[in-house]
């Protein structure tokens, strides 16, 4: 039991969610509000708290210590000895691996950030392999001017701030008291230089870099997964005086309604109704790359509910041994009738095992047994919480280990 769930909520994941779920609620969260998308406090406010929930979560140590006191642990409950976050953009950078000015400054000229796109694909393109075309819009270096701004000589050192680009004011505070305060020139806006306005280039009209459409085309390998990065290095904004950052691309899978993915492991739910699993079936299963399997469970054999099949060498392609490939794992689920007919009851039961005797000691009573409604606890005496009663249908055998998206 967890002391609080704000961390987790701010992820939108449960309190049980492992290191992977974790990852990718940042994954998808972070690059959704990141201010680079999303001017405005709002977002940065919202971009600040996924990057503390997530700071905290990922770090098993941080994640025991959040669990059991929340958040007033973490921060040090005013004892001082809270932990210092790391700036939102930190975390994004490590966790893209970014080196927007971060890890890699010291091998080579200061770089531009890094820019990160997410591009939604769906499964059928992870498992055959494709192409697909990104259009986006980059920052790049005027070719006109070719990131003077100007023509030229058009270009002077700004005499207000002697090309700083800072202005120092010294204000008096009272005798003997003075105060530097430093702050932007505002004559060049911090550039440090001023262009000559008949001679500023029209192209991009003095700001030295104009904005283009790239086309990018990512190519998406056979097996590749959710959260794989593409990177297409250079090909940041660019900008004067600096190296630019790397375009990363990172996969984002949507949601299959036939096949979950677990590694290279495909998961499918069939429906069997129950004649199926009691006298044999046959059943197809359409492939990602439009095949048609049969699977067959010869008549004699019985397939209980929730029992689990798989088929070797039909899961995912392995991302660079494509020809190497997963398991196909099936689930199966077994539909049982509402109603039978009183009067083929006899006969069904010479088919089946036989019944097992039960004693009723005397002085039984006798109870009616209702449709269970989960909602409708309030007040019972605590007889089960909601959802209790379920549970407990995930400890057979196997059962806990195929999680599929509900059905
Ligand atoms: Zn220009
Ligand atoms: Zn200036």
């Amino acid at each position: 039991m967890v002391k609080e769930t704000k961390y987790y909520d701010i992820l939108g994941v449960p309190p049980t969610a492992s290191e992977s779920d974790l990852k990718k609620a940042y994954r998808k969260m972070a690059l959704k509000y990141h201010p680079d998308k999303n001017p405005g406090e709002e977002a940065e406010e919202k971009f600040k708290e996924i990057s503390q929930a997530y700071e905290v979560l990922a770090d098993a140590k941080k994640r025991e210590v959040y669990d059991r006191g929340g958040e007033e642990a973490i921060k040090g409950g005013g004892s001082g000895s809270g932990m210092d976050f790391h700036s939102p953009m930190d975390i994004f950078d490590m966790f893209f691996g970014g080196g927007g000015g971060g890890g890699r400054r010291q091998q080579g000229p200061r770089r531009g950030k890094d820019v990160v796109h997410q591009l939604k694909i769906n499964l059928e393109d992870m498992y055959n392999g494709a192409t697909r075309k990104l259009a986006l819009q980059k920052n790049v270096i005027c070719s006109k001017c070719e990131g003077r701004g100007g023509k030229e000589g058009a270009v002077t050192k700004c005499t207000n701030c002697r090309g700083t680009g800072m202005q120092v004011r010294v204000q008096q505070l009272g005798p003997g008291m003075v105060q530097q305060i430093q702050s932007m020139c505002h004559e060049c806006r911090g550039e440090g230089e001023c262009i000559d306005p008949k001679l500023r280039c029209k192209t991009c009209v003095g700001q030295k870099i104009v904005k283009e459409r790239k086309i990018l085309e990512v190519h998406i390998d056979k097996g590749m997964k959710d959260g794989q990065q593409i990177r297409f290095s250079g090909e940041g904004d660019q900008e004067p005086g600096l190296e630019p950052g790397d375009i990363v691309i990172v996969l984002d899978e949507k949601e299959h309604p036939q096949f979950h993915r677990r590694g290279t492991d495909l998961i499918t739910h069939k429906e069997l109704q129950l004649v199926e699993a009691l006298c044999g079936f046959q059943k197809t299963i359409k492939t990602l790359d439009g095949r048609s399997l049969v699977i067959t469970c010869l008549p004699g054999e019985v397939v209980a509910d929730r029992a689990i099949k798989c088929v070797m060498g039909e899961g995912m392609p392995v991302y660079r041994d494509p020809f190497e490939k997963g398991r196909l794992i099936v689930q199966f689920n077994v539909k049982f009738p509402d109603k039978i007919d009183p009067a083929k009851i006899a006969t069904l039961e010479t088919c089946l095992p036989p019944r097992e005797e039960e004693i009723i000691p005397d002085g039984s009573e006798h109870v009616t047994l209702l449709a269970y409604d989960p909602s409708e606890d309030r007040g019972r005496g605590g007889l089960h919480r909601r959802g209790e009663a379920y549970d407990s249908d995930d400890d057979q055998p196997g059962g806990q280990r195929v999680q599929c998206a509900s059905h």
